[in-house]
């Protein structure tokens, strides 16, 4: 397999884009080697700029839910197309849109169209600090929300120690408001509340955490935070930018019933186009501009042909394939594990319906940002340029997740599994 077209683009783009990407995991420094160039695509397999065929577990980071190409979708974008792009003003489809997501997920009565998962968290933020007139928000080690300043923070040096920036250019004194504890871990949001308690706007946390692999939330945690919130007069968000209709119809809010009070959507809401979206009890979006103050636009926000396509994509999404998409994945990570130790690797492998992480580790479970830490990443790493060269494409990072489609059948699944033995036995 050559991917000579694909090493001369990236030299061009080397030139002219920093990191020749235009968002940072695309570069493949979380695995080594040149990233690849894609070209087309169609139900489960992806086909790079040389011609080379690759099943694909990264489904654009979450929207090819059905699959890459999938007909309604592409039909829907082209139908716009004829009619209009884009007026930046009101338009039926939007009305549709917000009447859908608010029928999947129980808990948006009403909600608001971004561009981007990050523009939806950090509205979503603007919100809750304006609801409550309270600054700091708690979010958790790992937890990744996009790249706004309030959201970029590390943890200080203690759980009890407030933000600091996670990257150049987010001012310390922004970054102070944001706190920051362990994923899973209770007893540091009671130890952060007892302390700052009064001065909390929010917790914000992903349901399922898939930014640093995928990591299922603990039995009682997100009821936990839930009535901490609650107790102390904080908003609970839901990052679902990336659970949204990937778990379960209504997101990871409906798996685990428990509703937050505001959420946020990304990824699988576009099918495939730019678009984020938040929303919650009317009472509290109704506080945005115009009915209320806090102030929060976009001149293409709601645009026909990123609404036309998400649209198509969610009503598509009937309860009966979840059931069939957690069946899969659950097939796939039974004999991943099964071929694992076969091999002598040691793995664990978390799945949530379908999204699924291998993490390299001989630790019993990984369920928080230390756990990920403490597995091999050098593995990953030929793991990841085995199943490339076996024409399997996962994410070129071991913090990612997996994505399986309704695309992705037993035939599909027998190939991968046949593609991992061999490279297990080469890790060995
Ligand atoms: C991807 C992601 C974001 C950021 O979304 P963008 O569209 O990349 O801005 C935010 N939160 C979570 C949980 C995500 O997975």
């Amino acid at each position: 397999m050559t991917r000579q077209t694909s090493d001369a683009l990236y030299d061009r783009a080397c030139k002219v884009m920093p990191g020749g990407v235009n968002s940072p995991v695309r570069a493949f420094r979380g695995v080594g080697g040149t990233p690849v160039f894609f070209k087309e695509a169609e139900g489960p397999y992806i086909t790079d700029v040389d011609g080379n065929r690759y099943i694909d577990y990264v489904a654009s980071w979450g929207p090819m839910l059905q699959g890459f190409s999938y007909k309604p979708v592409v039909d829907a974008v082209r139908d716009q197309a004829q009619l209009a792009l884009s007026f930046g003003a009101p338009t039926e489809i939007e009305v549709k849109m917000a009447e859908l997501i608010c029928d999947l997920v129980p808990s948006i009565e009403k909600v608001r169209m971004v561009n981007s998962g990050t523009e939806a968290t950090m509205s979503a933020i603007r919100l809750a600090r304006g609801i409550t007139g309270r600054d700091k928000i708690v979010k958790f080690e790992g937890g990744f929300h996009g790249h706004g300043d309030s959201l970029l923070v590390k943890a200080g040096s203690g759980v009890l120690t407030l933000g600091l920036p996670d990257s150049p250019g987010v001012p310390a004194d922004l970054a102070q408001h944001t706190l920051t504890v362990p994923y899973n871990d209770l007893d540091a949001i009671e130890r952060v509340f007892n302390a700052y308690g009064q001065a909390i706007a929010a917790i914000i946390v992903e349901p399922v955490a898939g930014n640093m692999g995928c990591i299922p939330p603990l039995p009682g945690f997100l009821e936990g935070l839930r009535s901490q919130s609650t107790d102390h007069g904080a908003l609970l968000i839901f990052d679902e930018v990336m659970t949204g209709f990937r778990v379960a119809p209504g997101g990871a809010q409906q798996l685990y019933n428990v509703q937050p009070d505001l959420t946020t959507l990304g990824k699988v809401i576009g099918g495939g186009l730019p678009v984020g979206a938040f929303g919650g009890r009317a009472d509290y979006m109704d506080q945005l501009a115009p009915v209320g103050s806090i102030y929060q636009s976009g001149t293409l926000s709601g645009n026909p042909l990123a609404m036309q396509s998400g649209y198509a994509l969610l009503s598509s999404l009937y309860a009966a394939q979840y059931a069939k998409l957690e069946q899969q994945t659950t097939r796939l990570v039974t004999e991943l594990k099964r071929l694992a130790e076969a091999n002598g690797i040691d793995v664990v492998i978390n799945d949530v319906c379908a999204m699924f992480s291998i993490f390299f580790t001989d630790q019993p479970t990984v369920s928080c940002f230390s756990d990920v830490h403490a597995a091999n990443t050098d593995r990953y790493r030929k793991f990841f340029h085995g199943m490339l060269a076996e024409g399997v494409y996962f994410a070129p990072s071991p913090f990612e997740a997996a994505f399986v489609s309704t695309c992705h059948s037993d035939d599909i699944l027998d190939v991968t599994l046949m593609s991992a033995d061999k490279v297990f036995s080469q890790l060995a």
